[in-house]
């Protein structure tokens, strides 16, 4: 079983999953983009792109060794989700995503974030311990999903980014400080 940490699993990857991460990554939009910080739109369409959209988003999140991935991670600005808590569990996409009830615990964890150096910055990050959320599927049926632990976890990580809040946004403000630094753009030399 993975260590997983937040939105990120933590792995050893042979040569050629390592390369398609890499590409995959490549496509993941970084700090300080500024879509991040963007308030993604209701969907209202459920139709074939919306549809496509989730397969590339759920084939991103793999390739990448997400557990989760917001469509505004990929410069979309829709209310579009996608989590997989494992490998062998399912790819649960969820649109117009709302939490309606949360529970009164409440966790801090370490998280990494797709967007936030991928997987190279982790934030203490505290959370509720349970929520339950209603969505819509790609093809507009209801969803409801009571979660708890690393769901909940994903979920509302996930859920932040289609209000443009990230992980930083939500953590100490020493370890914000530190994850900044190491956020803060190398000089290229040569
Ligand atoms: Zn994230």
């Amino acid at each position: 079983m993975p260590e997983v940490e937040g939105q990120i699993r933590d792995e050893k990857l042979d040569a050629e999953r390592e390369a398609r991460r890499k590409i995959a990554l490549a496509q993941v939009r970084q700090y300080p983009d500024a879509v991040l910080r963007m308030r993604a739109n209701e969907v209202e369409a459920f139709d074939e792109p919306l549809g496509a959209l989730v397969e590339r988003m759920g084939r991103l999140m793999q390739e990448a060794r997400g557990v989760g991935l917001a469509a505004p991670q990929i410069g979309i600005l829709q209310r579009v989700l996608v989590y997989q808590l494992a490998d062998d569990s399912a790819l649960v996409p969820l649109v117009n995503p709302r939490i309606v009830a949360r529970g009164e615990e409440l966790e801090t964890l370490d998280e990494g974030c797709l967007s936030l150096g991928a997987a190279t910055v982790v934030v203490p990050v505290e959370r509720s311990v349970a929520v339950t959320l209603e969505a819509s599927s790609p093809t507009a049926e209801p969803v409801t999903i009571e979660a708890e632990g690393l769901e909940a976890r994903v979920i509302q990580h996930e859920l932040d980014h289609l209000d443009g809040v990230l992980a930083i946004d939500r953590t100490t403000p020493e370890a914000r400080k530190r994850a900044l630094a190491e956020l803060r753009p190398q000089p290229v030399l040569g």
